[in-house]
């Protein structure tokens, strides 16, 4: 190449670059002011001592997640001590807690900006009076309760299943699909039910992928776990084992060191977690997600788009970003279901399709999800995806770019030309 047609390059490839800086120029904006985990550590930390000074609680305990779940916070007096509540708040907590059961850990209480009143891990966290007036939504929107051929399992696919492991989880979320399972009182499904689970996993042959799930698969006791995955691994033809757990964002200090151990004698795992919002990406839930990547745990999330929460194409982005950072990619956006009680939370599907349109091209296919409707009845969980192949002739198709440019591209056999 000639020097001048060097230069030439350089400077076309120059201009394209600031085209790209521009491109990115609203989120770098927008992002700055996003609160995360690690920025606000400081405020966090601030108030885990004041939890911990109301509570009693040691450094030991905090750290325990036994002393976590048996501390959660689950009465409106115990609430008032560690949070500012209005009387009308206190009062409409209340209320809905006679309707609908809730609890939070100390430690994802600890994440609340108290100054915030639309701060989100309060509004997944903390119940509301729209809650108890909702009229809208079924209890069972997935019918699962017609997809269960055998105790304690939810089959909806060809080659993989669920086994509904506990009803119990570390927090409560307040857009939960599954209200009706979560009843007031902690339950584990009996050992007979899980033992006619694997029976079935065991007379069905192409099932080949088991996903443990609940409430939150982490509830179970380690030596629980090990005899579970353990009795999976005695099933010729299941592949992988996959565990659903909201602990990495609630109570992280579950993943200990005895359960990391177990994990990684049963590989391959999968662990599925649920993080919502950069807020909650901490160093702490960084220290659990990396202790599981280390055990050889590959590491998922599952994000629900809910309003107000992070139906915003720059706090998706940058919680995608987030998750990456800390060994956990993200897998699934979900469309908020029509569930009794959580339709303060619903959000239009045009959201969570601007959200897709903000994420393809301006970042890493690694921090780029898929987003999903579940099917009513059961039927599946069903893509929502913007178009890119936008025409389709005999000889080519025509595609859209991530910037809108529009192509025509050739589409042709093997082999042969046209005609
Ligand atoms: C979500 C789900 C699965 C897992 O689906 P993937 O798309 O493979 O992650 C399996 N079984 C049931 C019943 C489910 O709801």
């Amino acid at each position: 190449m000639s020097i001048d047609r060097q230069t030439n390059s350089r400077e076309i490839s120059q201009k394209r670059a600031k085209e790209l800086k521009g491109r990115i120029a609203d989120y770098l904006d927008a992002a700055r002011e996003i609160p995360t985990g690690f920025r606000e550590w400081e405020r966090i930390k601030e108030n885990q001592e004041k939890i911990m000074e109301v509570l009693g609680a040691t450094s030991d305990d905090w750290y325990s997640w036994k002393w976590q779940l048996r501390n959660r916070v689950n009465d409106a007096e115990k609430l008032s001590k560690l949070i500012n509540l209005s009387s009308s708040e206190y009062e409409e907590i209340s209320t809905t807690g006679s309707r609908f059961r809730w609890a939070i850990s100390p430690y994802y209480l600890s994440l609340i900006n108290p100054d915030n009143l639309v701060d989100p891990v309060r509004l997944q966290c903390i119940p509301t009076i729209q809650e108890y007036y909702d009229t809208q939504g079924d209890q069972d929107p997935m019918d699962e309760e017609h997809t269960s051929p055998a105790p304690a399992i939810t089959r909806r696919y060809p080659d993989r299943l669920i086994i509904n492991i506990t009803n119990q989880c570390a927090m409560y979320c307040r857009h939960c699909q599954r209200r009706r399972n979560i009843g007031e009182v902690d339950y584990h499904a009996p050992r007979e039910d899980v033992e006619k689970a694997l029976e079935y996993i065991q007379n069905n042959p192409e099932i080949r992928d088991v996903l443990i799930t609940g409430g939150d698969a982490f509830m179970l006791e380690n030596k629980t776990i090990d005899w579970v995955l353990t009795e999976l691994d005695r099933i010729p033809h299941v592949e992988i084992k996959r565990l659903g757990t909201r602990t990495p964002v609630t109570m992280p200090y579950r993943v200990d060191d005895e359960l990391v151990e177990i994990l990684s004698r049963h590989l391959p795992v999968y662990v599925n977690t649920h993080f919502n919002h950069p807020l909650e990406v901490t160093p702490d839930a960084r220290e659990a997600c990396l202790k599981l990547a280390g055990a050889g745990v590959a590491l998922g999330n599952q994000a629900v788009l809910l309003h107000r929460v992070n139906s915003n194409p720059h706090v998706m982005k940058k919680l995608n970003h987030e998750l990456l950072k800390i060994m956990v990619r993200p897998y699934y956006i979900f469309h908020a279901k029509e569930v009794r009680g959580t339709s303060h939370f619903r959000t239009r599907v045009e959201e969570g399709m601007e959200i897709m349109e903000h994420l393809r091209g301006y970042t890493s296919g690694l921090a780029i999800p898929t987003y999903l409707v579940n099917a009513p009845k059961g039927h599946g969980k069903t893509p929502m995806l913007p178009e890119y192949l936008i025409g389709m002739g005999r000889n080519k198709i025509t595609i859209r770019t991530w910037e809108n440019k529009v192509f025509d591209y050739e589409n042709l056999e093997p082999g042969g030309g046209y005609e």
